[in-house]
C-alpha cells in the first residue's frame, strides 16, 4: 500500500517527547519557548508564537486585528474549510474569490476586484505549499490599507523571491501575520500544532494574551517567581496552547525541515519526468520566483476521465490519492454565502484534479508504480 502521506518521525522525536514527559513540565513551558525561538530564527521572523493548531492560529490572527461583525475578509473558497471557518468564528463575512488554475492559488486580480469599504483583511493561502503571488497581493493590501494574513498551513519550508530579491522562507513577514500547521498531513508535524509569525510586537503580545485565557502573567512566570503573584484576566481569551511534549517533537522536526523539503523537491522533479508526457495530464506549475515544499502534488486529469473512477482504480492497486482541494462555498455552512464572485476555476480544480502520494520515505519504485498506474488510466 502506498499512502497519500507519511510523517517522517523517528527515535529523535520519541526521545525528545520522553525527555519532555520526564522533565515534570508538560504544558506550555520552556520547550514551547525554545520551539518559537527556533522557528523564528529559521524563517527570519522577529516573533513566533506557538498555538494548538493552524485553525486556532488563524482565529487568533483575526482576533488580534479586532475583526468582527460587519467586516469582510477576502479569501479563497478553494482551501481547507478552516480558512473560511476562522472568519466566521469572529462573526465576520468571508468573501470568496477565484484561483489561478495553473498554481491553484488565489488570483490577485480577483482579490483587487473584491475589495470594498468593509474589507478588513485578505487571507491568502500558500495552497499545497506553493507560495502565492505575495508581491502582487502585498501591493494590493497596502494600496487599500487592509491587513494581509498568510494561511501558510502547508508551507513550512517553502521559499519565495520577492521583487527580484533573494530567497525568503515563507513566514518571514511580508504580510502582517503568517499561520502554520504541524498536522501530520503537512511536511513537519507535532501531532497537532500551529505557529504565528509577525514583525509587529503588539500583535505578538496579543497572540500570547489570547492563547492563554487573556491571562496577564503566564503560569511559567508565576511558577518561577519567589514572590506571590496574582494574575488578571485582561480579555476574553482562549485555551489555544501547545504542550511542551509537542514542542519538543517540533524542534526535532524543524531541524530536519531543509532535508525533508530537499527530498520532496527531488521526488516532485522525478514525478515531473515520469508524468511529463502523459496525454492530457497537467502537472503543477511552479513560478520561477517560488520554491514549493510540495506538501501535495496535484495533477489535473484529462476532462474525459472520471475523477472518482480513476481514484478507485488506483486504490484497488494499493495507491491512495485524494481529490483536488475542496471548495468551502460548496459545503453546508457556506451554501447561501452565495458566490459573490465567480468561482469556476475553483470548482474545476476540485472536480478534475487528484493529489498523488508524496512523502520523504517514498522510493523511486513507488513513484514509478504510481506513474504507470496513472498512465494505464489515461491510456484506457
Ligand atoms: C491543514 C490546513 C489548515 C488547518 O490546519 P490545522 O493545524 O489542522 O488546524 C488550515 N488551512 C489550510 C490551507 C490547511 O491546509
Amino acid at each position: 500500500m502506498i499512502p497519500i502521506a507519511l510523517p517522517l518521525l523517528g527515535d529523535d522525536e520519541a526521545e525528545a517527547a520522553r525527555e519532555a514527559v520526564l522533565s515534570g513540565w508538560v504544558s506550555q513551558g520552556p520547550q514551547v519557548a525554545a520551539f518559537e525561538r527556533d522557528f523564528a530564527a529559521l524563517v527570519g521572523a522577529p516573533y513566533a508564537c506557538a498555538v494548538s493548531n493552524c485553525t486556532t492560529a488563524l482565529h487568533l490572527a483575526l482576533a488580534a486585528l479586532d475583526i468582527g461583525p460587519g467586516d469582510e475578509v477576502i479569501t479563497a473558497s478553494h482551501s481547507f474549510i478552516a480558512t473560511a471557518n476562522c472568519v466566521r468564528y469572529c462573526g465576520a463575512t468571508p468573501i470568496f474569490v477565484d484561483i489561478d488554475p495553473d498554481t491553484y492559488n488565489i488570483d490577485p486580480d480577483r482579490v483587487a476586484e473584491a475589495i470594498t469599504s468593509r474589507t478588513r483583511a485578505i487571507i491568502v493561502v500558500h495552497q499545497m505549499g506553493m507560495p502565492c503571488d505575495l508581491a502582487a497581493l502585498v501591493a494590493i493590501a497596502d494600496r487599500h490599507g487592509t491587513a494581509l494574513i498568510e494561511d501558510a498551513a502547508c508551507a513550512a519550508g517553502s521559499q519565495i523571491r520577492m521583487n527580484g530579491g533573494g530567497w525568503d522562507r515563507i513566514g518571514k513577514p511580508h504580510g502582517r501575520i503568517a499561520c502554520f500547521s504541524f498536522h501530520p498531513r503537512k511536511v513537519i508535524t507535532t501531532g497537532e500544532g500551529g505557529m504565528l509569525t509577525t514583525s509587529d510586537p503588539e500583535l505578538d503580545r496579543k497572540f500570547r494574551l489570547l492563547r492563554q485565557h487573556g491571562m496577564s502573567v503566564p503560569d511559567t512566570v508565576r511558577h518561577g517567581s519567589p514572590q506571590v503573584i496574582f494574575e488578571d484576566y485582561l480579555a476574553v481569551g482562549f485555551n489555544y496552547r501547545m504542550t511542551d511534549i509537542q514542542a519538543a517533537v517540533g524542534r526535532k522536526q524543524l531541524a530536519k525541515l531543509s532535508d525533508i523539503v530537499g527530498r520532496r523537491r527531488a521526488l516532485a522533479a522525478r514525478y515531473a519526468e515520469l508524468l511529463g508526457n502523459l496525454e492530457g495530464l497537467s502537472l503543477p506549475f511552479e513560478p520561477e520566483w517560488a520554491h514549493s515544499n510540495w506538501q501535495s502534488y496535484c495533477v489535473r486529469l484529462p476532462a474525459r476521465l472520471d475523477q472518482k473512477a480513476v481514484m478507485q482504480s488506483l486504490l484497488d492497486q494499493g495507491i491512495a490519492t485524494r481529490r483536488g482541494i475542496m471548495c468551502s462555498h460548496r459545503e453546508a455552512p457556506y451554501a447561501e454565502a452565495a458566490r459573490r464572485h465567480d468561482l469556476r476555476q475553483s470548482e474545476l480544480a476540485q472536480d478534475h484534479s487528484i493529489l498523488l502520494p508524496l512523502y520523504a520515505q517514498m522510493t523511486d519504485t513507488d513513484l514509478e508504480l504510481v506513474a504507470s498506474a496513472l498512465q494505464a488510466e489515461i491510456n484506457r
